[in-house]
This record gives C-alpha cells, structure tokens and sequence, in this order.
C-alpha cells in the first residue's frame, strides 16, 4: 500500500518490518469539551488507515493518547490549561470534566463505527515517564530550567522545523507566542510547567510542584507503548507547525535518531467556508446532526466523499444529500442479497481494493461501489459490497438484513427468491407452483408494483 509522508512530502510504499504489527500512534482527543464534527473527522481518517492496514493484511499495534492535562490554551505554550480554564469556568474538578467527555468521545466514536485502539492511554497516568523522559533531555544538554518551568532548546537541535518547513529565522519571535524573556528562543517550548499553588492538576518532580507539558506525553508514550519505533504517526493537519514539530525533536534529542517513519495529517472540516468555532456558534458535535435526524452513518458517508487530503466544508445542504445518498447505497446494497443474476464484482473489487490502498482515497473506492451495485441483483455483488465494507466501514450490512433473516428461515427464503427468479423469467407456471409451496409451508404472498411481498400466514390458520 502507499501512504502520503508529510515529512518527505511525497506517497510511499508502506509495509511493516518483518512480522511485526503496524504500530500506529495516533494524537487523541484533549478532553476538556466534548469532540466536534470537525475532530471526528481526523478520527474517520485515522480509522480508514487502520481498516486499510489491516485490509492489506497487516497486524495492527494502534496507540491514542488521551490528552487530559497540559494542552495550554495557546498551542504554542502561551495562556494556561485548558484544563484548569474550564474547571474553573464550570466550577467542576477538572478530573470529572476529564472522565466526562472521555466517556462521551468513546460513545460518539463507536456510533461512527470508529474502531478502538489496541492500546488508549491517559497523560495524567504517565507523568513518572515524562519526567524520567525530561531528565534525559536535561542530561543530554537539549533543555534548560527557568523560573518558570523546564524548557526545550530548539538551538540543540538543527533539524528542527523541517516536518513544516519552518524558516526561523523569517519568522519574528512574539509573532506567534507571548514574548518569554527567560526562554532562550521564542521558539523553545515547555516540557515541564511549575504550578502556582492553586492549580489544581500538579505532580511532584525534581524541579517543585507542576505538570507536564502537552507535547512531551506523545513522545514518552511513543517510547513505552511502541518501543520507540513508529510506523506511522496521525494528526490534524494544525498539528504540523508546532505539536509534531514538537514532538520530532524530543524524539530526536532523546533516541539520536527519528522516532516515526510516516507522518500523515488529515485536512480539516470547515464549515461554511471558515473555522469551527464556539463564538461564532457554528460547532457541532454529533448530538446536535441527531437532534436535525441525521445519524452518525450519514455524517462518515458525508466525510467518505472527500479525501483525506482535502479540505471538507460542511454545510447542512451538504449532510442532507450524504444522507439521502447513504439511505439509497444501503438500499442498493441490500437489493443484491441473494440476487441471482449474473452480474460480477470484477472489475470493481480490484479496483476498489487499489484505491483505498492507494494513499486511503476512499471516495474513489465509493464511487466504484456505486458503479457496482447499479447492476443486477447479483449475490456476487453483495458480496463485494461487504468486503469493501470492511474498509468503508459504512455499516452497509446494517439491522434489517438480521430482521428479516430472523422472520424467513434459510429454506423459505430460498423459495421466495426462485419465486422472484421465475416471475422475472416471465415462468408463471413455475412461480405459481412456488406460491402454492410457500402457502402450504405457512407464508402469504402478494405481488404489488414494487414486486412480491411475503408475510408469515397469520397464527391459527
Ligand atoms: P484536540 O481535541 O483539540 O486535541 O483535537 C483532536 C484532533 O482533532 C486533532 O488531531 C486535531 O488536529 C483535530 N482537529 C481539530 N479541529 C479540526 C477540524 N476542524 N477538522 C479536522 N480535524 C480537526
Ligand atoms: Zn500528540
């Protein structure tokens, strides 16, 4: 398979090391309010690279972090935790907001079919390896301590800024942070905070009261999780310039050689042409599409038609027409079951199986789909679908196949489908023979316009 490398910027061949799982470190969600369209959207990603990993017949080893402290309210260690921001603002334990909106990403991601990572890991439970991950960069001369916390040296390590291309020197300190002047570059950044004494979040180490920083948790369980060695390594595209710069040289100064050898960054969901924000009122999460009658299968159709790429504008028009268009796939798909004509998956299974191998550009593998499942009724058909499913992860063999399977046992429905085969043969005889079987084995049948409807004979008769 091929995957798109931020960091060489080109597509690459992928396959793990001998017999070994994919490992996949994939930054997760900062559980101070409760995940967005938009944030699903990376995770719809991600899950697409991890039901195509697996397709290609891969293992899988996937890691997400739970980011649950240290994520400061200016990406760029500016402002102060989002945590304690929000406990304060909601007068509520900082731990209990965490808990909250941990318990509710989980139910939101399972509703979008969201496959579960092998291993979910929380940053307040790993401080002693941050810590001990720390010491080292301090030991090994690429942080240095001010009063007011521990801080990396970007000037220890040349590389830095080349995942986003950053020119330092074009850029001009303060532009982006708030003028520190203990730190040696503007662009150095925090591993370790001290905390005034009313923080609420803070944890004993060599240097007094504090917490963590938010990079420095994706490094130190990179390292305990995946060894250290990372196939590949998953964000939002607003990760590049700072969080994965970040994290790439606190790899590098500890290990003296990369941590990840794919770096891949979903693009994000806008929404009406611009940002999602909450002052302008206009983000959603999936509670709010389920209040306007729209499903999580509706809103992971909505985000199979772009790649993962390109940037996505949400619009309600645009969810409306995912839906109906979803409503008519599961449909098409189903119309397939047990058909009996003679159309084919080929050329469409190889084709599809290309494409969401092919850097995961899963809206071509949808638009074979539909290309496929315009044919016939064809059992072979079905079968594809749901083999392709198992990438799509669209739920195309949704509740009602197991309804009706439960009301027509297997020798019964083999009869209402001959019935269905001789009719459409124009064999009337034959389907007239089927009828009266069906009738003796305790089944109705009527033929409407939209084709024959069966009914178990009502008890007593
Ligand atoms: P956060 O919970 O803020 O740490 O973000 C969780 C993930 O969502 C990160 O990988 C972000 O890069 C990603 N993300 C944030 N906003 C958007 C957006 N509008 N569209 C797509 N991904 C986003
Ligand atoms: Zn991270």
């Amino acid at each position: 398979m091929t995957l798109y490398n931020t960091l060489t910027r080109q597509k690459e061949t992928y396959a793990p090391a001998d017999g070994k799982p994919c490992g996949v470190y994939a930054c997760g969600p900062t559980v101070y309010s409760p995940a967005h369209i938009g944030n699903m959207r990376t995770y719809l990603f991600v899950d697409w690279l991890r039901r195509a990993v697996t397709y290609a017949g891969f293992a899988m080893n996937h890691v997400m972090n739970i980011t649950d402290v240290g994520h400061l309210t200016d990406d760029a260690d500016g402002g102060e935790d989002k945590f304690e921001k929000a406990a304060r603002e909601r007068r509520i334990d900082p731990w209990a907001i965490a808990a909250a909106v941990t318990e509710r990403f989980f139910a939101d991601t399972g509703a979008l079919n969201i496959e579960r990572p092998e291993t979910v890991c929380k940053a307040t439970e790993h401080i002693p390896q941050m810590i001990a991950f720390i010491q080292t960069l301090l030991q090994k001369g690429h942080a240095y301590e001010t009063p007011d916390g521990i801080y990396f040296d970007i000037a220890s390590f040349p590389e830095y800024g080349k995942l986003s291309r950053l020119d330092l020197d074009g850029q001009q300190a303060g532009a982006r942070v708030e003028v520190n002047p203990h730190k040696r570059s503007q662009f150095d950044f925090a591993l370790w905070k001290k905390a005034p004494k009313e923080h609420i979040m803070q944890w004993a180490s060599p240097w007094g009261w504090g917490y963590p920083g938010w990079h420095i948790e994706c490094s130190a369980m990179g390292l305990q999780y995946l060894g250290g060695r990372i196939d590949i390594h998953t964000g939002g595209v607003d990760h590049i310039p700072i969080h994965h710069e970040n994290e790439i040289a606190q790899n590098g100064a500890y290990l003296g050689r990369p941590m990840v050898k794919i770096w891949m960054h979903g693009e994000f969901l806008l929404i009406d042409g611009g940002k999602m924000s909450k002052s302008l009122g206009n983000l959603y999460t999936l509670a709010d599409l389920a209040e306007r009658g729209y499903t999580p299968m509706h809103f992971r159709y909505f985000c199979a038609n772009a790649h993962y790429r390109s940037k996505l504008n949400f619009t309600w028009d645009g969810l409306d027409a995912a839906k109906t268009a979803y409503d008519r796939l599961l449909a098409a798909v189903r119309a397939h079951r047990r058909g009996t004509g003679a159309a084919d998956a080929e050329p469409y299974l190889p084709q599809m199986r290309e494409a969401v191998l092919d850097d995961l550009n899963i809206p071509k593998a949808l638009g074979l789909l539909w290309g496929m499942v315009k044919q016939p009724p064809s059992q072979a058909v079905y079968d594809a679908a749901l083999e392709i499913d198992r990438v799509l992860g669209l739920r195309l063999d949704e509740a009602p196949q197991a309804e009706e399977d439960a009301v027509f046992p297997p020798g019964i429905l083999a009869l209402i489908d001959a019935r269905q085969a001789a009719k459409a043969a124009k064999n009337y005889a034959e389907a007239d023979r089927l009828r009266n079987e069906l009738n003796e084995k305790g089944y109705e049948i009527k033929d409407t316009k939209e084709g024959q409807v069966v009914s178990p004979a009502e008890r007593g008769r």
